[in-house]
Order: C-alpha cells, then sequence, then structure tokens
C-alpha cells in the first residue's frame, strides 16, 4: 500500500508538470507573438521552454524576452500629430486627407451637419465651426 500510495503521488506530480509544461508553451507563444514580429525569435522562444522545460525555460524567458509589447495601434492623439488616422473599423493607419480607409474602404471622415466640413471619424466637435453635430 505504501509504494502504491507514493507511485499515486508522482503520477498527479508528474501529469501536473506535463500540465504546466503545455500551459507555458501556449502562454510563451501567445506572449511573444504580442512582443516581437520576427519568426525565428519567436520559434527560438518556443524552443527554449519547450525543450528546457518550464523550471529552466520561463526564467530565462522572461529575462530575454522584448520589455515592450509592440504597437498595432497608435494612440489616437500621437497619431493625428502624425498626420495619420486610425481606421475604425480595421485600425490601419491612413494619411489624414484620405477619406475612406486604404485597407477595408471604410469611411474615414463625417461631414458636419451645420458647415459640411468633412471631420475625421474620431474627432467630437467639428473643426471648422466647433459643433458637435456628427452622427456617429
Ligand atoms: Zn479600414
Ligand atoms: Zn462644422
Amino acid at each position: 500500500m505504501q509504494t502504491n500510495g507514493t507511485s499515486g503521488i508522482i503520477k498527479i506530480i508528474v501529469i501536473f508538470f506535463i500540465f504546466l509544461w503545455i500551459v507555458s508553451i501556449i502562454r510563451v507563444a501567445k506572449d511573444i507573438s504580442h512582443r516581437t514580429h520576427n519568426v525565428f525569435a519567436q520559434i527560438m522562444c518556443i524552443l527554449l521552454v519547450t525543450l528546457l522545460s518550464p523550471l529552466i525555460g520561463l526564467p530565462i524567458y522572461l529575462i530575454l524576452r522584448p520589455l515592450h509589447y509592440h504597437k498595432d495601434r497608435i494612440p489616437r492623439r500621437e497619431a493625428e500629430a502624425l498626420h495619420l488616422l486610425n481606421c475604425y473599423n480595421c485600425h490601419t493607419l491612413n494619411l489624414k486627407d484620405n477619406d475612406y480607409c486604404s485597407n477595408c474602404g471604410e469611411p474615414l471622415k463625417l461631414k458636419c451637419k451645420k458647415c459640411w466640413n468633412k471631420c475625421c471619424y474620431s474627432y467630437s466637435y467639428c473643426n471648422e465651426c466647433g459643433s458637435p453635430n456628427f452622427d456617429h
């Protein structure tokens, strides 16, 4: 009975460890895909955790991974300062002069009800007359 009980516990520990291993690999794969577009770096990080086990691989990954998430979206204010517009539909960056998104064709501008000025979709007020009358 004594040996049976011990091997049962070992089995549970092994299963738990394998579970942790798989979860770590999935988490690292997700995390690294948000941090770099470099496929080689992504594969290296996933292999690191897969081959060295999470116990050794995870701490190494945490030290080596890029510190920041890459940004697909630029905050609205920054984008406007760069004379770019974020498409509200697909988040593609477009030139401020564009009336329609170059990726999905959605309109980027709204017409002011008062002065018919074309305003960026993200504006709360017309930049010509200050009117808040937009059909969002
Ligand atoms: Zn778009
Ligand atoms: Zn206006």
